[in-house]
Parts: C-alpha cells; structure tokens; sequence
C-alpha cells in the first residue's frame, strides 16, 4: 500500500525537478489530472480484444497528432507510433499497450460507483495510453527538450496469446529497430513498482490420440485421458525452486466423446514460469519428458490390445527471460524517480512487454500509470484514481533523469 506524503512530495519535486521547465510540466500533470481521467474512461471504452485493436489504434493515431507527435503511422502489425525528435538518433520507446485481456463482445461501458471506476482494462492498459498523452503533453507545455529522440508506442498483442507479437515486431522486425537503445512500459498503476525483471513464460497445448472404442467391450485398450491424468500426475509432482521464483500450472484440461467411451483424443493447456531463463529451460525439458514417459506407461500398460497412443505439443506462448540489472541507468533513473514522487520503490519481476528488449539485452523498465488499480484480467476490475498524477510525473522524472536533463537528481530521503 502506497503512503501519501504531501510535504515531503513538494519538496522533493523543488530538488529533483531543478529547473524551472521541470516544475512546470510536473504542475501540469498534477493541474490536469481530470482530463487526462476523462481521457483514459474515453479510452477504455473503445473495446481492444488482443488481435481486434484496430479501433482504438486509430482513435490512438488520432490522439498522438493531437499532443503534436510526428511523423505518426500504424506499423504493419497494428502498432502506433509518434515520435518527438531529440538531439541524437539514439532513441527511447515509450510504450503502453493497446490491448485488453477479454473475448471480443465484451461490454467496455464504464461504470463510476463512489471513488471507483469499473470496466475490464479500466486500468490495463487504458491508464497507461492516457499517461503516455499526458506526458507528451506536460514535456510540450514546458518547452522540454530531450537529447535522446523519444518514440512513442500504443502497442498490440500484449496479453494472453498475443504472445508480445507488438513489441516483438517493434524490436525484431521494424525498420526502426536498430535505433532504439531503451524502453519503458507503462503497465500497472503502482508508481512504486519498477518492474525490471521479465518472468519468463512458455505455454505449450498437449494432445494425444489414440484407438478409441467401448469402456466395456474394449477395455484393455489405452485411453487418451489417462495419458494425460499420467502427465499431469507427473507435472504435478515436480520441485521447483522458491528463488529464482518458478511456477507450474495445468490449466484447462478436456476431451473424450462419453462416459462410456474409451477416450480417442485428450488434450491439457499448460503454464510455465520462472524468473530465470535456464530454471525455465529445466522444467520445460522435464515437462517434455512427463509427456513422453506418461504416454510411454499409459501404451506399455496395454501392450497386449496391440493399439498406441501418439502425443503431439505445441508451444503456443513464449516469453523470454531476464532482468535489467539495478545498476542500469534505466533502472536507477526509475528508482529515484519514486522516491521524488514520494514512494519507497521496489524492483520486481513481471511479465510484460519488456520482457522482449530484456531477453534481447536492451535495458527496460516497466512502471505504473499512477492510481489503484484491482482484479486486472476479471470483470470486476476497477481503478481509484486518488493522486493518479503521480504515475505520468514518476515516468516522465524517469525519461527525464535517464536522459542526464535533471541536474541534480536527489529523491526526498537525500539519496
Ligand atoms: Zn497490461
């Protein structure tokens, strides 16, 4: 829970925000909260299943010509760019993205109750879109010019089975890859939180197929669901270390025809995580193996009815591994940051869009919009958007001090 500290917050906004233009477009974040709230309400309600983003792309296009972006287009994968030209061709990506964790029909509409908003992606992402306009704002309205050319991404395919196919193409395919060195996600809302680890995740669909045939009058004949209740047995049985963290999990599990039926094909979903790249690799290759040496027990049970079952595996998610070590000036421009915004900043491992530039070596951090934020991904999410204008400040101190224009970068305890 973040603690909100008034005083400390203005004087640590007069050192960390040295110059007069700092200040200034700080003031103006916090002077127009309301609009850009209003703007994030209108953005969640334009529905963005993954790989259904066209609409709120455009209306994104749109938004990014409004705060005076140039050179604004929509790549070949869904994304939008703008950018805002430095003194160098060295550039920083500024991303949040387009996205929302729901089946297309979903109802966007949202609903105000007391201090809350509620809406699926009120928060995820549609905070982080509205924190990005605000602080291309704030950085026009002072007049602040950065070294490093700054572009801005509302990006596709961040959730689910999008499998980061935005950000992949920004920094494996399009023709501006080479030029970008650095990149924050705007994900979240916790100012508090600089996600600069990438928990990677692989996620393989499992199905095996056998002969099939009647419980009664063919038993003795392998089934396919017990092949897999034999793997998940397995799987389920696995250890795993606490640190680096690393997770395992079956999530959905179906198939077969009746009750009286020997199964003919049987399929799972599963789930694999860790913090670290080989921990990761580990379990996969046991998994792999849980899938051979069940379908293998489940065959050699029933050698005798002269039938087998195959298994077949597809990895259909991957997110690669990694971290941006703490002494990055990435990370270190995030922390004290925070700290100027009056939080006590925490490094964490997530999984975001910055997995993709850490596993590719490029230093990024993912931070939070501003405000409260609960029950991403379900229904019943809803965001609180008390002091919300601390997200956009914390980002744009972190752009700020990473591009070396805060002279004297001291947060609140002196550091
Ligand atoms: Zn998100």
């Amino acid at each position: 829970m973040r603690k909100s500290v008034p005083v400390l917050l203005i004087s640590a906004m007069c050192t960390l925000g040295q110059t007069p233009e700092v200040k200034k477009a700080l003031d103006y974040l916090r002077g127009h909260h309301e609009e850009h709230l209003a703007k994030q309400v209108q953005i969640a309600e334009i529905p963005a299943p993954t790989f259904h983003e066209a609409e709120r792309a455009r209306f994104m296009e749109a938004e990014f010509r409004r705060v005076g972006l140039a050179r604004v287009e929509i790549d070949e994968q869904g994304n939008v760019l703008g950018w805002r030209p430095g003194r160098i061709e060295k550039t920083l990506a500024i991303a949040a993205h387009l996205d929302i964790s729901f089946a297309p029909g979903v109802n966007t509409k949202v609903r105000k109750e007391g201090g809350r908003w509620h809406a699926p992606g009120i928060a995820d992402d549609s905070r982080g879109l509205a924190a990005m306009l605000a602080i291309v704002e704030a950085m026009n309205h002072a007049g602040l010019k950065t070294s490093r050319t700054l572009l801005f991404v509302a990006n596709v395919g961040e959730e689910g089975l999008g499998d980061l196919a935005g950000i992949r193409y920004l920094f494996q395919k399009s023709r501006h890859r080479s030029r970008i060195d650095s990149f924050i996600s705007i994900d979240g809302t916790n100012p508090a939180t600089v996600t600069n680890g990438g928990t990677g995740v692989k996620r393989y669909r499992v199905s095996v197929k056998g002969p099939g045939g009647h419980s009664y009058g063919n038993f003795g004949r392998p089934s396919a669901s017990h092949a897999i209740g034999r793997i998940v047995a397995r799987l389920a049985d696995f250890e795993v270390p606490a640190r680096p963290k690393t997770t395992f999990n079956v999530g959905r599990i179906g198939g077969g025809t009746a009750v009286n039926a020997i199964a003919e094909e049987s399929w799972l979903e599963v789930d694999l995580r860790s913090e670290d790249p080989s921990e990761l690799e580990r379990l996969e290759v046991k998994f792999l193996e849980a899938i051979r040496l069940g379908v293998e027990a489940e065959n050699q049970k029933h050698a005798a009815s002269g039938a087998a079952l195959t298994s077949e595996h597809k990895l259909v998610s991957n997110r690669p591994a990694g971290q941006t070590p703490e002494a990055s000036p990435l990370v270190q421009a995030a922390m004290r940051a925070s700290r100027a915004t009056g939080h006590e900043p925490v490094q964490r491992f997530g999984s975001t869009d910055s997995n993709l530039p850490i596993s590719l070596g490029i230093p990024a951090v993912t931070l939070g919009g501003g405000g409260r934020s609960d029950n991403a991904h379900s229904l019943k999410e809803w965001f609180e958007p008390e002091g919300a204008w601390k997200g956009p400040q914390t980002v744009l101190l972190t752009i700020l001090g990473f591009d070396g224009l805060l002279d004297r970068p001291i947060g609140p305890d002196g550091r």
